[in-house]
């Protein structure tokens, strides 16, 4: 299945991959715009005008309104939405989750996906809503693995097919799931029924959620977050190995004249500018645009437009290898999305694990930044340094100090390492010249750590007057400790 998806490149756990449909090669991370066969508020063949390159539909809205089964079977999906770049289509899924029941078989809907010529097919999974009982999570994961087996067996051509991961707010059910579809080798993997917790913001929850899932799948395979669609939280579902989202938020934002931003959601009423410098918001006013009769279709587009962009920025960040930095920015945009930034660091091992040795020079954003995978890989090598006679410690060059054995340079949040490796990275890190407090302790934290792995070396502490934590007070205990202000003075 390799050739399917191409991983181009990396940084933390997010990637630039290639994803080959039988309707072409998409560019991933992207954005599925969620096209309803009823109503189009935006044509599908105009979707490329946005950036999108892949679309998504219900084929179960189709196969349940005569008039739209009956073109799709003559004309083909494609042919029914008007576009001839991929298209993934949903089960029916939806509904259940909604309605509690669909009149359809998972064996008719796949067959009918397969006929309409879908690009990625998605199986009847049951979608387990958050919170539920243990044993009604596992019962019905049960009937989901059942489903996609089946499913498997059925699906074998050329088209795609989606093993859905379900397990509600088990991490060790998603976790588990994801392992065992792993060797049912699908071609995409949805992270299922997570909206719930996009809505109510329990961004930490579905951090969990996500690392719990990816631990259990191949890194290798493309994951789908299935019902994400807002641009504020792309960053990290990124961050975390996301490779696709799909956007219903564009059009429903839309018709409740709501504007969206990577900072958050406005509604049209309450603006007053269009922070924003896409065609539909560098042509209106906010007034215009308030009172335009075509409102709806105009929130439209710019949501399309903002979406697009944050895609853009995240695939230049990856580039860069500067995504972490994107994602502290990003989830200062809501409290609750803070939370999934501390919640993600508490995955620095595993991420450490995804994120390439060497990238761009770390930029010191906040407090987070000090358990990024980098800060946390060279904790766990101090092992590394052997250190013998008189070293010094400081955070820059310092009079006299050629008469020590061994010099080295202080910064946080990192900790002590030897003074050749400045301008390497992660050392090379821009970080502020007054470090917080979380910064000091994990560098201080470290320092310690490195004085206990070498017992028989003397040491020399050089702090800086700003330098205020209680580790200070432990330094002291191993190392002779001198203000910088004091430093030969004495
Ligand atoms: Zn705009």
């Amino acid at each position: 299945m390799s050739a399917i998806f191409e991983i181009l490149d990396k940084d933390a756990g997010g990637r630039i991959g290639r994803l080959r449909t039988p309707h072409g090669t998409i560019e991933t991370p992207t954005v599925m715009p969620v096209i309803n066969p009823n109503i189009q508020l935006i044509p599908p063949k105009e979707m490329r005008n946005f950036g999108a390159e892949i679309l998504i539909t219900n084929s179960y809205i189709i196969y349940r309104k005569e008039e739209l089964k009956s073109v799709a079977l003559e004309k083909g999906l494609h042919g029914l939405l008007g576009f001839d770049g991929p298209i993934m289509t949903d089960s029916g899924s939806f509904q259940l989750s909604v309605y509690g029941s669909v009149e359809v078989t998972n064996e008719e809907i796949l067959g009918f996906q397969q006929k309409i010529g879908s690009d990625i097919i998605v199986p009847l999974d049951i979608p387990t809503p958050p919170d539920v009982h243990y044993r009604r999570a596992e019962e019905e994961l049960a009937i989901t693995a059942e489903r996609l087996e089946a499913a498997r067996k059925f699906i074998q051509g050329e088209q795609l097919l989606a093993g859905p991961v379900q397990g509600s707010t088990y991490p060790e059910l998603r976790e588990k799931a994801a392992s065992h579809l792993k060797d049912l080798n699908f071609e995409v993997y949805p992270l299922g029924a997570v909206v719930p917790l996009m809505e109510a913001y329990r961004y930490a929850e579905l951090v969990d959620v996500i690392a719990a899932s990816k631990k259990g799948l191949s890194p290798a395979s493309p994951v789908h977050l299935f019902g994400a669609g807002h641009p504020m939280m792309f960053a990290l579902a990124v961050a975390m190995g996301c490779d696709l989202f799909d956007s219903a938020a564009y059009a429903l934002y839309a018709k409740d004249g709501r504007y969206i931003t990577v900072n958050g959601t406005y509604h049209v009423e309450k603006l007053n500018y269009l922070p924003c410098s896409c065609p539909v918001c560098s042509k209106y006013t906010a007034e215009e645009l308030k009172k335009a009769d075509n409102r709806e279709e105009l929130l439209g587009r710019h949501n399309l437009y903002a979406t697009f962009a944050e895609i853009r920025l995240i695939k230049q960040c990856i580039k860069d290898g500067k995504l972490l930095e994107l994602v502290e920015q990003r989830c200062r945009a809501h409290p609750k999305l803070l939370d999934g930034l501390k919640k993600l660091y508490t995955h620095s091992s595993w991420l450490e694990q995804l994120d390439p040795a060497t990238k761009g020079t770390f930029f010191y954003c906040g407090p987070e930044s000090s358990s990024r995978p980098e800060v946390m890989r060279f904790g766990k090598r101090l092992d590394r340094f052997s250190l013998q006679g008189s070293v010094i410690i400081r955070t820059g060059p310092i009079k006299g100090e050629k008469d020590y054995d061994q010099i080295l340079t202080f910064k946080a949040p990192f900790g002590a390492f030897p003074t050749e490796m400045e301008e390497v990275y992660p050392f090379n890190a821009e970080v502020p010249k007054f470090p917080d407090y979380e910064s000091l302790d994990t560098a201080l934290s470290n320092t310690l750590k490195l004085m206990d792995l070498n017992p028989e070396a003397e040491f020399t502490f050089i702090c800086e007057e700003e330098f205020k934590h209680p580790l200070i007070e432990e330094i002291t205990k191993r190392a002779k400790l001198v203000y910088r202000k004091d430093w030969k003075k004495e």
